[in-house]
């Protein structure tokens, strides 16, 4: 896993996820039929420790997608992200804009998490730009951070490591989580 410097990760305030190709493989399962289409997404399970880690380190953590899919908006509920902009690939900048204003971040304080063609303008306004592994050539050129990990197989796992082990938060936030299952095991047995 390559780094984040320290400095870098300090700043970050705001992470930002694509959706098609960084939560997910970038596959699209579709089945219709003459009554209804149904749209499916197949999402990592390692991803979302890896959101809930950033929630505890107090970051923001947003999904900004191009595209309007039902799975997606489920899957964020799931994992209690409250901020979900699907929106067109046009208007990408506009959400991220949005989200800033009312978080009260700067986009040098914010990363993003990407992989395609749409993500490009985000990137280039970030303060962390970052990248799937199988990313387009184009989107990792804007990336200062690569990942070794593709799009649905965990990239959001392992971005989100590198990020709080570049604030040398991780350790504590594992062990953090750990000691609340060991809470929540003994308030269970003197219940
Ligand atoms: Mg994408």
């Amino acid at each position: 896993m390559s780094a984040i410097s320290g400095e870098q990760a300090h700043r970050i305030r705001v992470v930002l996820l694509d959706a098609d190709g960084v939560m997910t493989d970038g596959g699209l399962y579709v089945s219709a039929d003459e009554e209804r289409v149904t749209e499916g997404r197949r999402f990592h399970v390692h991803d979302g420790l890896g959101i809930h880690m950033l929630r505890r380190a107090d970051l923001v953590v947003a999904i900004v997608s191009g595209k309007v899919s039902a799975p997606v908006r489920r899957r964020a509920e799931a994992l209690g992200i409250m901020e979900v902009h699907q929106v067109s690939p046009f208007g990408k900048l506009e959400a991220v804009d949005d989200i800033l204003r009312r978080v009260g971040a700067t986009w040098d304080e914010a990363a993003f998490l990407a992989d395609d063609l749409a993500d490009l303008p985000v990137l280039r306004e970030v303060g962390l730009p970052a990248a799937v592994a199988n990313a387009v050539p184009e989107v990792k050129e804007a990336a200062d951070w690569v990942g070794d990990v593709c799009g649905g197989a965990g990239a959001v796992r392992e971005f989100s490591e590198a990020l709080l082990r570049g604030r040398a938060e991780w350790d504590a936030l594992v062990e953090g989580y750990v000691a609340e299952c060991y809470e929540h095991w003994r308030s269970a047995k003197s219940d």
